[in-house]
């Protein structure tokens, strides 16, 4: 039986990409009807999908899904991870966020990297379920490729293509993606559920 779930963001594109990555057999994700302000200081990916998702199902009372997602630098430990999108501050566009940890990194030796998504499925106040997926690679020494958003021109998965970013792989990515490793282990939990 199909389970229907709001996704806890105003973005309606990212409604759309879940609502392409699950069956509509065994997960509807609608986009929320108003967007929520929901001060994300939790320490981890984990505590603020929940964050996101505890908000939204107070609000809305329905099953709620959430996601957090970022770039994990091993060189920058503090810098990116679950501040990502807003590493050098505000104002900056992604591909000046990009330009920006390539800077970074000039002298770095030590170049390993790993995308993660956590998906947090709120269906009620005892029964939340979390996956998470990943994908390990490193940072490469230029900006290459116009397919994708964020960090992909800068970030080389292990698993590729050689030294291909994930922006020169999109057919790759839409495989391999944290976000599409997250959503796989989601679709056979429920599947089976
Ligand atoms: P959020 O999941 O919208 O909070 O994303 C956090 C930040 O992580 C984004 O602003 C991007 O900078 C980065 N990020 C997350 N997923 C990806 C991806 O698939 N490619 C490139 N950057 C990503």
């Amino acid at each position: 039986m199909t389970k229907n779930f709001v996704l806890a963001s105003g973005n309606a594109h990212k409604a759309q990409e879940f609502g392409e990555l699950f069956p509509k057999e065994i997960l509807n994700i609608e986009a929320a009807p108003n967007k929520l302000d929901v001060i994300e200081d939790g320490k981890t990916f984990r505590d603020n999908a929940l964050l996101k998702a505890e908000a939204y199902y107070k609000k809305l009372g329905v099953p709620v899904l959430a996601d957090d997602s970022g770039l994990v630098v091993a060189a920058l430990p503090d810098e990116l991870g679950i501040h990502s999108a807003r590493f050098g501050g505000d104002g900056l566009t992604d591909k000046d966020r990009a330009f920006l940890l390539l800077d970074r990194m000039k002298e770095e030796e030590n170049r390993a990297a790993y995308f993660v998504c956590v998906l947090c499925f709120y269906l009620n106040e005892k029964e939340v379920y979390f996956f998470e997926g990943r994908v390990e690679g490193s940072i490469g020494p230029l900006y290459q490729g116009d397919k994708g958003f964020g960090y992909d021109p800068v970030f080389i998965p292990a698993d590729g293509e050689g030294s291909l970013t994930m922006a020169q792989l999109p057919d790759w990515k839409n495989i391999h993606s944290h976000r599409a490793v997250a959503c796989r282990y989601a679709k056979d939990f429920f599947a089976s559920k």
